[in-house]
């Protein structure tokens, strides 16, 4: 497995550092939210299953009263690494329920073309959420995806096709600690 790692673009300990700061922005802003009387509770919506990783780690740096809802999209075919299909193919499998008057923080692993982001925020804000905002481990800089941001970007990443930390290659590489770019003999691009 280690064979097919062209070079580690980020390591565990540069994580762990960056969402010690990112969670405490989190609670910061959360905060404020309530402080303004709004009132509600944290409700987080990891989309499956690249997040999950990232999620518990996150998670345990948020000393809130949260509730968690687990939604999955179909957005990749098996072994492509873009998600250009996602226009046609992706669906919400399993929509939240209950999110009303709550404040709502979706989370997913990387944030590409942005059309599973926005796919997945337009079916929540149609829930009435007191808040809604977005959290990713991954921004990856490319032009296509200038449109839509996450609130949370834990790391600007290049246009390369990465794995580990729960990012999978046809659902292998999930449990590897740490970000890596494959060799690109280890993929098969499909762009
Ligand atoms: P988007 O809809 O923003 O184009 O794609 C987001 C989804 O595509 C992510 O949830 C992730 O599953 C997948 N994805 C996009 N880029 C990468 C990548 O570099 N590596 C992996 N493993 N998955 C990616
Ligand atoms: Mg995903």
């Amino acid at each position: 497995m280690h064979d097919d790692i062209e070079r580690v673009l980020i390591d565990r300990a540069t994580i762990e550092r960056r969402l010690g700061e990112v969670a405490a922005q989190i609670v910061a802003d959360f905060d404020a939210r309530r402080g303004n009387g709004s009132g509600g509770e944290l409700t987080l919506v990891p989309i499956l299953t690249g997040s999950i990783i990232f999620v518990a780690d996150l998670i345990r740096k948020l000393p809130v009263r949260m509730q968690i809802h687990l939604v999955s999209v179909s957005s990749y075919p098996s072994t492509s690494t873009t998600s250009r299909g996602a226009r046609i193919r992706a669906e919400l499998t399993n929509l939240p329920q209950g999110l009303q008057g709550a404040h709502v923080l979706v989370i997913d692993d990387i944030l590409d073309s942005g059309h599973t982001m926005r796919m997945v925020t337009d079916l929540i804000a149609g829930l009435q959420p007191a808040s809604l905002r977005t959290c990713v481990l991954l921004h990856k800089r490319r032009s296509e995806s200038a449109d839509v941001r996450a609130d949370y970007v834990c790391f600007e990443i290049p246009d390369r096709f990465v794995v580990g930390y729960g990012l999978d290659y046809n659902d292998y590489y999930r449990n590897l600690p740490k970000i890596v770019v494959l060799r690109p003999e280890a993929v098969r691009q499909e762009r």
